[in-house]
């Protein structure tokens, strides 16, 4: 059985004072729960603050995106080890928003989830989509290039570290969920490549999680898919009511 999977991607979004209002809220809100695991993203800025918050609790903290290097001349960027000393345990990687926005290549996700995996971090592998892509009948060749480019190299353990967010573009803050049908379809074929690229028992084991403008009142249908292990909340994570709501969705 895998266990669930829920993390909110708090974007560029909440001051420091915002962010710890947020991460109190959640941590006297959400169940103690074994069937899922709850992760927030909060922004750089608010990163250590809340780690501290959700120190005692079961909730973790990812970073929205990192840079490869331990240290360096990379102007702007953020290490592996600074954000492993600020409390983080997980990070995005390859999120639509940095592909499209800040050129990140297939390339360059590889490059950093082999960061996460080498640090102890767990990468939140993010693929997915666009709309021209779907209508052009090309989500699996999609898919599967990104998917086959962001882990090339690693071994069955590593592939099976952290976890892969299916995230249509299309569905991305557009208020346009993916319905659980065409949803469970996508995961289905990327456990379904995971098994080519490795074997059965690291696609049947590894978590994938869906994101796309996922609400309270979305949610069930989706988690009630079989390759559906979760989800990556964006705007339902700004407010501790309906991201509450979603974990909820996972404990029975
Ligand atoms: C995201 O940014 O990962 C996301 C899924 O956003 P939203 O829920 O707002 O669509």
């Amino acid at each position: 059985m895998r266990q669930f999977w829920i993390g909110g991607n708090w974007k560029m979004h909440k001051t420091i004072g915002e962010a710890l209002d947020l991460a109190r809220a959640l941590k006297a809100g959400l169940p103690a729960a074994a069937d899922v695991e709850v992760v927030v993203a909060p922004p750089f800025t608010a990163l250590k603050a809340v780690a501290e918050v959700l120190e005692d609790s079961p909730v973790q903290v990812a970073a929205q995106n990192l840079h490869w290097a331990e240290q360096g001349a990379y102007t702007g960027e953020i290490s592996p080890l600074m954000l492993l000393d600020a409390g983080c345990r997980q990070a995005l990687i390859g999120h639509s928003e940095r592909r499209q926005q800040f050129g990140e290549t297939d390339g360059l996700v590889n490059r950093k989830i082999q960061a996460c995996l080498s640090h102890g971090l767990g990468p939140v592998f993010c693929v997915g989509e666009t709309l021209e892509e779907r209508e052009g009948g090309r989500v699996e060749e999609v898919l599967s290039r990104q998917v086959r480019e962001g882990l090339r190299g690693f071994s069955p353990e590593e592939a099976a570290k952290g976890v892969i967010a299916y995230e249509p573009v299309w569905a991305i803050g557009t208020g346009r969920t993916a319905t659980p049908e065409t949803a469970q379809q996508v995961h289905a074929f990327i456990r379904a490549l995971l098994a080519e690229i490795y074997d059965k028992d690291l696609a049947s084991l590894k978590r994938i999680v869906y994101g796309g403008s996922l609400t309270p009142e979305t949610a069930r249908g989706l988690l009630d898919q079989p390759d559906i292990d979760g989800g990556l909340i964006g705007g339902a994570s700004l407010k501790p009511g309906p991201f509450i709501a979603i974990v909820k969705e996972c404990v029975g």
